[in-house]
């Protein structure tokens, strides 16, 4: 079949987005190949078009499980065999699917990167016929990117010594030309390799930057006037809860979204909201990732998040229709002391971050001299009440072990309740005489469970339970037992984020980290915080800022975003403007550059428009200059 013929067939497209039929050609060639699409441009089409056209699988390493789970069920959904290997997993499980991605059909194999460093998938793997391998989310193998995850490094190694013919397709929605260059060196890309890159500009996508003191009433009158479905992103899991009850009692029909809610919880809200049954969803930055909800209207961040990158991903899933939408950051100038204090606390000392190692090994009890990847469930909040840390420092010291590559952690991983039945009938029978309270519970099982004696099998507790006439507790209690009993195999149910200790457990004296790169991932973590508030801060059109971070140089005004617009908006009479520009300069007294804050601060917050409009026109006649943010006079008027 063609490519063509695959994507009507299986998804009933009739045609390929710009550029995908590009990129598929291109693997199809046998090109190591990267592909530069913005969220929604249809990047996973590109290997799984692929994946079809040719014989074998395509194995597919994505960073999120949650990702990861809901392609493998998309797929199935249209008669595609997928399946997914990821932390958390049972090993049983692993090898039932390792072994059918050998000898059985199965077309797309999804893979956490950190289960690529075992010796199972490395000797697994090398049996497979693997015709592709895709690298989702590709910018996460560089540490100039906002999402650097160590296990990422270890994927050309992986190709070199595993599957050293098979063609590279790697994919991101952000990459910085700096970015795009470490993927290509880190993935090892062949000397033919193809690069495409998708323009980011949203067309029909207005940005904003609103100053505001009361982000709230400013965040409700957004709502009243622009009607639709609607994102609204906090930066705490209490304030989704508070701001959305907040609006509820305004007469918003608003819900709110965290990864700390239960998983079915989750679901839940998630459904109601892309069937528009919630009109708001309050949430984290949990929430959006790999949905694909097209009517969208507004995006609203309360919070400037700490990169471009993630306040472009978030912000994009506006308008993914075509249809007009808004994406509007509410900031206040007091939001810097917020960033930059995060920036402080989000690079602990060696000091701390040995006393976290040397807690964590004996909190999940490993003995120095071995761990190496063992899986663990964890809990944050668990662990901090244990040793009595504080969580936010205790969450970046965690952080700095995984970029130095000691550990990984996962989001948290859902797992239904598997059961198997471990002894033969005769067996099951005589111990049913022996224990008649339990062969109630026995018999349902066998009855209602299929094929729950060759093999682990779903178990749906709510429903048997329910059949029994019994609390889902007791029913728990009583598989417990029968577990114990060794009758069955039983596992319950399982939610927790997961934490894999990558290397043996060393002293914690001897931990060392490389403080050069330490110091480079400090240092770009500021570079990015400082660019996402020259982003909220310069009256510059806000499509054309976001373009040029993203390496489009040439990138037009886009004429719709709040600096475009206000240019012709905001009334200024010339003697007013003539006015600000003389107190603007004033300021410079005796400081030769000016942090755009300072400039604003000086002013009352109901005249920041005036000013930012001021600052504009000045820059734009070359009274004033910019550079990053700050604000300097040009020379000429220095020395006068
Ligand atoms: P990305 O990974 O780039 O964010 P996805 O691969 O998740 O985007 O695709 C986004 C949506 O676009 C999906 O619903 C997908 O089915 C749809 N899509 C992709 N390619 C096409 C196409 N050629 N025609 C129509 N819809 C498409
Ligand atoms: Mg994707």
């Amino acid at each position: 079949m063609t490519p063509e013929d695959i994507l009507h067939t299986y998804w009933g497209y009739r045609h390929f987005r710009p550029l995908q039929r590009e990129v598929i050609q291109s693997v199809l060639d046998g090109h190591d190949t990267l592909a530069l699409f913005p969220t929604g441009g249809g990047k996973s089409i590109c290997y799984q078009v692929p994946a079809l056209a040719r014989e074998g699988l395509a194995l597919v390493i994505s960073p999120l499980i949650a990702l990861m789970n809901d392609q493998v069920m998309q797929l199935k959904r249209r008669g595609i065999k997928a399946e997914a290997v990821h932390s958390g997993m049972h090993y049983t499980d692993i090898e039932r699917i390792f072994d059918n991605c050998i000898y059985g059909d199965v077309k797309l194999l999804y893979i956490s990167p950190e289960r690529l460093q075992t010796e199972l998938a490395r000797v697994r793997i090398g049996k497979m016929k693997v015709s592709t391998l895709a690298v989702d989310e590709a910018h996460c193998i560089s540490q100039w990117g906002y999402d650097f995850r160590p296990p990422y490094l270890e994927i050309g190694s992986f190709r070199d010594k595993v599957l050293p013919k098979v063609p590279i397709l790697a994919l991101t929605a952000t990459a910085t030309s700096q970015v795009v260059q470490d993927i290509c060196e880190k993935l090892h890309f062949g000397p033919t390799h193809r690069i495409f890159r998708k323009s980011f500009a949203r067309p029909n996508l207005s940005y904003s930057v609103l100053y505001e003191e009361h982000k709230l009433s400013k965040l409700l009158h957004i709502l009243k006037k622009v009607p639709g479905s609607s994102v609204v992103y906090v930066r705490s899991r209490r304030q989704t809860q508070v701001v959305a009850q907040w609006l509820r009692q305004r007469g918003i029909q608003a819900d709110w979204y965290h990864a700390g809610l239960a998983y079915a919880l989750r679901q839940q809200r998630q459904t109601a909201w892309i069937k528009g049954h919630t009109r708001v969803m309050v949430a984290t930055n949990a929430f959006g990732m790999g949905i694909d909800k097209p009517d969208v209207r507004t995006v609203i961040h309360i919070d400037l998040p700490d990169s471009l990158e993630a306040y472009f991903q978030e912000a994009g899933r506006a308008g993914r229709d075509g249809k007009k939408a808004w994406a509007v950051l509410l900031y206040h100038p007091s939001d810097r002391k917020r960033l930059m204090h995060q920036l402080q606390i989000s690079w602990p000392e060696l000091r701390y971050i040995k006393r976290i190692y040397h807690a964590l090994g004996n909190y999940l009890g490993i003995p120095v001299g071995s761990g190496a990847l063992q899986t663990f469930d964890f809990d944050l909040q668990a662990f901090c009440k244990n040793f009595q840390l504080d969580l936010l420092p205790t969450y970046h010291a965690l952080k700095v072990l995984e970029q130095e590559g000691w550990i990984a952690t996962t989001e948290s991983v859902y797992l239904p309740a598997t059961i198997k039945v471990l002894v033969a009938r005769e067996q099951l029978y005589d111990y049913m005489l022996r224990h008649p309270k339990l062969e109630r519970v026995l018999s349902a099982l066998l009855r209602l469970v299929q094929g729950v004696h060759r093999d682990y099998t779903h178990l749906h507790e709510q429903k048997l339970a329910h059949f029994l006439g019994i609390e889902r507790s007791q029913l728990q209690e009583a598989l417990k037992l029968l577990h114990k009993h060794q009758i069955v195999d039983y596992r319950p149910q399982k939610e927790a984020p997961q934490l894999i200790w990558l290397h043996e457990r060393i002293e914690a004296r001897n931990l060392t980290i490389d403080t050069s790169r330490y110091r480079t991932l400090k240092t770009q973590h500021k570079q990015r915080v400082i660019a996402a508030l020259r982003y909220a801060s310069l009256p510059e059109c806000r499509s054309r800022q976001l373009l040029r971070y993203f390496g489009e140089m040439q990138a037009e005004v886009c004429g719709k975003c709040d600096v475009c617009v206000g240019r012709n908006r905001v009334a200024l009479s010339s003697e007013e403007l003539q006015r600000l520009t003389q107190k603007i300069q004033g300021l410079f007294g005796h400081e030769p550059r000016l942090h755009i804050h300072d400039v604003l601060e000086s002013f009352k917050p109901k005249q920041h428009a005036q000013v930012l409009h001021a600052i504009s026109y000045m820059i734009d006649e070359g009274l004033l200059l910019k550079e990053e943010d700050l604000l300097a006079l040009p020379p000429q008027k220095q020395s006068s």
